[in-house]
């Protein structure tokens, strides 16, 4: 087997057979021991290429991946997430495909299409250029036999681009579709829909408490929401900005009942502030720090208080008539229907 220490190398072009310029590094996997193989410009040019076209796939594979998750839920608002996310696979996959399919090298004999020398798995030489590698073995006493081998010009760095994709993506189509409350505070079942998408079905729900109503999902964006009974009755439409990473409230038909902020400052005697969530259409965006829904702030000795930072934000519900009183609303007009 050839050693590539002290190894004497062809003067000529490894690849072509003609006067070397330049040279390339081999470094033999198995013992790190590295052989330098002389390439002339133009073949220099062709063998460096193989590596370059791996990281331009690569690239492309990432660039194709983030442009497709990212303006994908902003041009298709409504996309579900297995479109969504073949659709980021397919774009993340296409270059690293598409690659191989594309013509490498200068292509005319004699040249190869990457390197003319590289080594392989088992420690021999591979050398394209028959003449070149004739006279390497002879110098170097080194055995030499022909083979059928062809560089390998991908690599599975090429599917780095199509894993991150595929993993990144739910996150931001998560981000892109906003939280919404519903609560129903009516006497019957409401149905409720945003752009004529179906969304839930929502049970009545009058008291307060942390689990009522339905959370959904919903594109970020200008939204035009519908609440109907169940059998067909429109109960009231709203046109609704909703923003992307962020939570909302949405209570329908519901003109005697108030909602507001509890803010509750337990470094100054858990002393409460209350702030109204006024809104005609009943659809609020929700401040980012709301700590509890439907429930009061625990009291001042509690365990889990202390780690907050001093502060909590309860988000409240009641009937307007025992609603405290700041939260009272200046006009409860009737809701349109
Ligand atoms: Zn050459
Ligand atoms: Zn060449």
């Amino acid at each position: 087997m050839l050693d590539p220490a002290g190894a004497i190398v062809p003067t000529r072009c490894a690849c072509c057979g003609r006067a070397a310029s330049l040279s390339r590094a081999e470094r033999r996997r198995d013992d790190a021991k590295t052989l330098i193989v002389p390439y002339c410009g133009a073949c220099h040019d062709h063998a460096s290429a193989a590596q370059t076209r791996v990281l331009a796939l690569s690239l492309a594979g990432l660039l194709c991946a983030i442009g497709t998750a990212a303006a994908l839920p902003l041009l298709w608002d409504w996309v579900t997430a297995p479109v969504y996310l073949l659709s980021v696979l397919f774009a993340a996959a296409l270059p690293a495909a598409v690659g191989p399919l594309l013509r490498t090298g200068p292509g005319a004999h004699p040249h190869a299409p990457g390197r003319a020398a590289w080594w392989t798995r088992g420690g021999g030489l591979t050398c394209t250029n028959r003449a070149w590698a004739t006279e390497l073995a002879h110098a170097n006493r080194a055995p030499i036999e022909p083979c059928y081998v062809r560089e390998r010009l991908w690599s599975p760095w090429m599917l780095s681009a199509t894993v991150m994709g595929v993993v990144a993506a739910p996150f931001w189509l998560s981000y892109q579709r906003a939280e919404l409350r519903v609560l129903n505070l009516t006497e019957s079942r409401l149905v409720l829909s945003a752009d004529g998408h179906p969304l839930a079905v929502i049970e009545p729900s009058s008291a307060e408490s942390p689990a009522a109503g339905v959370d959904v999902r919903i594109p970020a964006g200008r939204r035009t929401l519908e609440v109907r009974t169940q059998d067909g009755r429109m109960v009231q439409r709203t046109s609704a900005f909703v923003q992307a990473g962020r939570q909302h409230l949405y209570a329908p038909a519901s003109p005697t009942f108030c909602f507001w902020l509890e803010t509750t400052d337990y470094a100054r005697q858990a002393a409460s502030q209350v702030e109204p969530l006024v809104d005609e259409d009943r659809f609020w965006l929700l401040p980012t720090d709301l700590d509890t829904w439907f429930a009061p702030n625990p009291p001042a000795a509690s365990p889990g208080v202390r780690s907050t930072g001093g502060v909590l934000v309860a988000l409240r519900q009641g009937r307007c008539a025992d609603a405290p009183v700041s939260s009272r609303l200046p006009s409860l007009s009737p809701k349109r229907e």
